[in-house]
């Protein structure tokens, strides 16, 4: 089955306590779509500006992404976010963020994009989620990621684009603030009520949970010795969830419980190296290697 991403491609400048990057490939969109085409077809749907180099392109047209709904507006730049880690290295923190072109962001979906049963709408302006989901003429499942700025400052935008979407995916951190309780569970409920199915939470080196009309199903994550960058882990998780149901053809609660594991284990990958450059050299061998590993760790 076919997926369908629309969010951020990015230039990131990255430091960590192991180094740093300047300007490097970076996006919710470039993240997810490396993971998703590893399992299935991606349709991806962006905008970059005269400033995006073409080498960095060569890593989509390389992979299973189609890049017909990606814009470049020449009289523009990319999207430019920097942020650095310390200590737990749980959470960034931005240090800038330039929109530039994606400010003015609100995609027509190209004809041939419209029918993609799977569609991921990364994290960005409600509004423009919306529109994308609008434009779906078949979804069998819509997946919404947000973050705090938008909880926030944008609730009743953000909760009109929960609903078209029908499924959530947030951090801990987020779930409790859009839930508004400090106990997860009753964050949950209440993030249901709203009019989701679906909610998948991160949790970071604690795992991951998965809540579906009232059934849930929690996972750990894969000790690691080695966090070098958490950029994109969520994004690059959100992509091995996505790709793992579109090849399993399986929406059921145990399909999405089978492609948590299948997103702790994409995400592992992207956490041991700086931006993309573990996550794209992944193969599907690894992949099957690190959830063997997943299942001893995880089964009694
Ligand atoms: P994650 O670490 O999974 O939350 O995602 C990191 C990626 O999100 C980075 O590559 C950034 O370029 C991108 N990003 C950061 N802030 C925003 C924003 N406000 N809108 C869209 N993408 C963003």
């Amino acid at each position: 089955m076919p997926i369908l991403v629309a969010g951020s491609l990015a230039i990131d400048s990255i430091s960590t306590p192991s180094g740093s990057r300047e300007e490097t490939l970076g996006g919710a969109a470039s993240y997810f779509s490396v993971a998703a085409s590893l399992y299935d077809q991606v349709r991806l749907v962006g905008v970059i500006g005269r400033d995006f180099r073409d080498d960095d392109l060569v890593h989509f047209r390389t992979r299973r992404i189609d890049l017909g709904g990606l814009e470049r507006k020449e009289e523009g730049l990319t999207f430019r976010w920097s942020g650095s880690y310390e200590g737990r290295m749980d959470a960034a923190k931005t240090l800038e963020t330039r929109l530039n072109v994606l400010a003015e962001f609100r995609p027509t979906l190209p004809q041939h994009f419209r029918d993609t049963p799977l569609v991921f709408l990364a994290n960005t302006d409600p509004v423009t989620q919306a529109h994308v989901c609008s434009q779906m003429t078949r979804p069998r499942f819509m997946l919404l990621d947000t973050m705090n700025f938008w909880i926030d400052g944008r609730r009743e935008d953000l909760y009109k684009a929960m609903q078209a979407a029908g499924n959530v995916i947030l951090n801990d951190d987020e779930a409790r603030a859009l839930g508004a309780s400090s106990n997860l569970n009753v964050a949950v409920e209440r993030i249901a009520a709203i009019g989701v199915d679906t909610i998948v939470v991160k949790r970071g080196e604690h795992g991951a949970l998965l809540y579906k009309e009232g059934r849930t199903f929690g996972l750990t994550a894969l000790p690691l010795a080695s966090v070098v960058d958490p950029t994109g882990a969520g994004d690059t998780f959100a992509g091995g969830f996505m790709g793992a149901l579109a090849a399993g053809n399986d929406l059921s609660f145990a399909g999405m419980r089978r492609a948590l594991l299948h997103a702790t284990v994409m995400a592992s990958f992207t956490v041991e190296g700086f931006g993309l450059e573990r996550l794209l050299k992944v193969t599907r061998r690894d992949v099957e290697e690190r959830l063997e590993e997943l299942l001893h760790h995880t089964t009694p």
